[in-house]
């Protein structure tokens, strides 16, 4: 199939967030282009869901497929802060179905390939290389296939930005800024055979994970008189264990002549809870990982014929596992906006308004709800597109 020129709506990014939300407007009978640069599966870090995945996929209708996968059930969440033990289950606040454990390679394959079979035109080792917004009077998209030096366009009525951290409209807008208030680095590898911890603080083996669902574990390093914490995730195969700490940290381990991947392993073990998860378990060569200043935000999350969903608006923090549920929240957030504004043209401005303000409010939840060490809110945005001058600025404490 070639991609098309012409179409009502084109979705950038087959992650969560432009899959579902292609999803939803191919549902609503739209015709949707998705285009992605790479080719699923693809690597993606973000393996922790919490309950509220289901929402969204049931809106989308996916549920039973990503049910049916066999993912990693997960009970809550196990968290050593400062040496306290504290215990959430998901049970206790009434969800009716667990939350996940998932690789994020299968599980993002699974929503593109249902975004396909839901009717949207989806199109894989293609890179978008800009929109022409036009002010939102049709707008158009330039693409480039893999290997192919030719760029096409597709015009369409509205684009839907969910490029992720590519955030491909921001960046070309120039709206796009560093968190100052979170600045962090975070260093990730895969490990086999790490014991997990179930409800109860009770540790099993590796191979108990289909009988006894594990919790995420998630720890702080003071016991080493530093300042960060550590993710254990355990999936079908691995387990995922990552550290994260100020960004400042990149430069101590410079100074020390220690390569990062050995700095990161040092630390798991060092860490003595993790490092009894760990006893007997094996690192995965090759597995390591690391980004920086992954934290970010817009100053506006939309504009005439277009909308940003996902990790193209922006990202605050991993510590809740809560960025893939906010990708799929704005995704479907902004197929109800556009789905609105192309039946009722003259109400687009109050869609974007609307939208706007739902992204940019549960942004600032998640930023008050991050590390205080960090975040220090002087002044809460309190709404999309606002003048430079009136946003929310963030410093270290
Ligand atoms: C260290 C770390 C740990 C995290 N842990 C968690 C966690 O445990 N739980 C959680 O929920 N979230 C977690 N997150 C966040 C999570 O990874 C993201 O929020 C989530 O992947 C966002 O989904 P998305 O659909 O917006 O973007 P993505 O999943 O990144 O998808 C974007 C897609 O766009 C495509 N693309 C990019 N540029 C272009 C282009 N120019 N043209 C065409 N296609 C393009 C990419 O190929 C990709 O497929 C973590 C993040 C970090 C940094």
């Amino acid at each position: 199939m070639d991609v098309p020129r012409s179409c009502d709506v084109v979705v950038i990014g087959g992650g969560p967030g432009g899959s579902l939300g292609a999803t939803y407007l191919a549902r609503k009978g739209y015709d949707v282009v998705l285009l992605d640069k790479e080719k699923h599966p693809r690597y993606r870090v973000g393996e922790s869901l919490i309950p509220h995945m289901w929402k969204y996929l049931r809106l989308g209708g996916a549920e039973e497929k990503i049910l049916n996968d066999g993912f990693i059930k997960k009970t809550g969440g196990t968290v050593i802060w400062n040496g306290v033990i504290r215990e959430l289950v998901f049970g206790q606040f009434g969800f009716d179905r667990p939350a996940m454990h998932v690789e994020r390679d299968r599980y993002d394959q699974i929503l593109f390939e249902h975004a396909k079979a839901q009717g949207v035109r989806a199109f894989e080792e293609m890179t978008v290389l800009g929109v022409d917004l036009n002010g939102g009077e049709r707008p158009s998209v330039r693409f480039r296939a893999a290997g192919d030096d030719a760029v096409g366009t597709i015009a369409c009525r509205y684009v839907i930005d969910a490029s992720g951290q590519n955030a491909v409209i921001a960046k070309q807008l120039g709206v796009r800024e560093i968190d100052e208030g979170f600045r962090f680095m975070s260093l990730w590898g895969y490990f086999l055979d790490s014991k997990y911890v179930a409800l109860g603080g009770k540790v099993h083996p590796f191979k108990d994970l289909n009988q006894t669902p594990p919790t995420t574990f998630v720890c702080s390093v003071d016991e080493l008189g530093e300042w960060g914490w550590l993710w254990h995730i355990p999936l079908r195969e691995s387990t995922s264990i990552g550290l994260v700490v100020p960004v400042e940290q990149l430069q101590v381990v410079k100074k020390s002549d220690e390569a990062l991947e050995k700095y990161f392993l040092r630390k798991c073990y060092e860490v003595s809870y993790l490092g009894r998860l760990l006893e007997g378990a094996t690192y995965l060569e090759g597995s390591f990982h690391v980004i920086r200043d992954y934290s970010y935000r817009t100053s506006l999350y939309a504009g005439p014929g277009f909308y940003l969903v996902g990790d193209a608006a922006a990202f605050v923090d991993p510590l809740f596992s809560v960025g893939v549920v906010f990708a799929m929240y704005s995704a479907f957030a902004a197929s109800w906006a556009v789905d609105r504004s192309l039946r009722r043209p003259e109400i687009a401005e109050s869609n974007r308004a609307i939208f706007s303000r739902q992204i940019s409010g549960r942004l600032e939840v998640a930023r008050a709800l991050a590390l205080p060490r960090y975040a220090k809110l002087e002044r809460p945005a309190t709404s999309l597109g606002c003048p430079s001058s009136s946003r929310a600025r963030w410093r270290r404490s």
